[in-house]
Order: C-alpha cells, then structure tokens, then sequence
C-alpha cells in the first residue's frame, strides 16, 4: 500500500483541530507573550517545549532549531521578541544526549549526503568551515551557558533583560538550571 502523503495527513489533522480543538480565544492572545517570556530550544522531538516547562499555550514565544544555537536566525527572532514584542526573560533549553554532539562524527555522512543528493559536489561540501556552520558541540551544558553569554552580551539586548540557562534530561524529563 502506498504510504499515505504527508500533505493529506497534515490536512486531515487540521480538520480534527478546527473541530475539535480550535479556541477562538487564541485570535485574541496578546502579541507580548504572557510571561513575556522567549524559550530557544533544540528542535529534538524527544522533547515538547511547551509541556517540559509547564506553559499554556501564548506564554511564550518558543524558536527551535538544531541544537538550541543562538546562530542568525534565532538572534534576529530575539531581537524581533524583545524589541516589538514585549519579551523581558529569554530561556535558552539545551538538552542531554543532543544529536548535535554527534555532528563532528557525522559531518562526512551529511557532506556525502549533500553531494548524492544535490548537484552540489562533495569538496564544495566540504568547504573548510563546514562543521562550524553546522554548529556542533561537545557538551550541552557548556553549548548553553556559550549561548546566555552570546544573549547577555550581545550589543542589540537590554542590559536588564533576564537570561537563563537551562538542561533538559531526557532520562528523567527533570529541568535544572544551568550555572554560568
Ligand atoms: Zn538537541
């Protein structure tokens, strides 16, 4: 049997949503989000942001990518939840056993992947700064605490806004601070 196209499943479920689960209230949630609170997390699917920390639904602005990096496109979402959109307190959640530990092993495979699967060739892959821009890192707490610094430090934050570091473990699903 054909596996089922994704499009038509997404569709699907969003009728679910509109019929079932659909608040009409969320037209009206206010653009500061409700702790005036931004979570940048991994975008892991072992772990639910929203859940993890207790949050309903409008109490944050929640940014994800791979391995909770604070590269150009989280900052400049943080600039923009900052500065227009109400935003005092910044979260960065890194977790344990993050596939961005693994990058450095895997930077070869994603290289080959890229030039099987592209028109790119493999040295044009490989170009010397390919692992930087990948982002990997050997620990998450330390790949954390770099961020906060990154965060409080950066010339475009306020200097009272609050930065916090924070480990997931996904062993346990407990949150523990992450000390500078
Ligand atoms: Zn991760």
């Amino acid at each position: 049997m054909a596996e089922e196209p994704v499009v038509a499943k997404l569709l699907e479920g969003n009728r679910s949503y509109v019929a079932s689960d659909w608040d009409p209230a969320d037209r009206e949630l206010a653009s500061p989000p409700a702790l005036k609170l931004a979570v940048v997390a991994c975008m892991d699917t072992r772990h639910n942001v929203e859940k993890v920390l207790g949050l309903k639904h409008g109490d944050a602005k929640v940014i994800r990518n791979a391995g909770n990096l604070l590269d150009d496109g989280a900052l400049r979402s943080l600039v923009v939840a900052v500065h227009l959109l109400g935003v005092r307190h910044i979260a960065i959640l890194g977790h344990t056993k993050c596939g961005m530990t693994l990058v450095g092993q895997g930077e070869f495979r994603i290289a080959k992947s890229i030039a099987k699967t592209t028109t790119t060739p493999l040295a044009d892959a490989m170009r010397p700064d390919f692992q930087r821009w990948l982002g990997g890192f050997a620990d998450p707490s330390d790949n954390v605490r770099r961020s906060v610094q990154l965060v409080a430090n950066h010339p475009f934050m306020p200097k009272d806004l609050e930065v916090i570091g924070l480990l997931y473990d996904n062993e346990n699903g407990q949150v523990a601070v992450v000390r500078p």
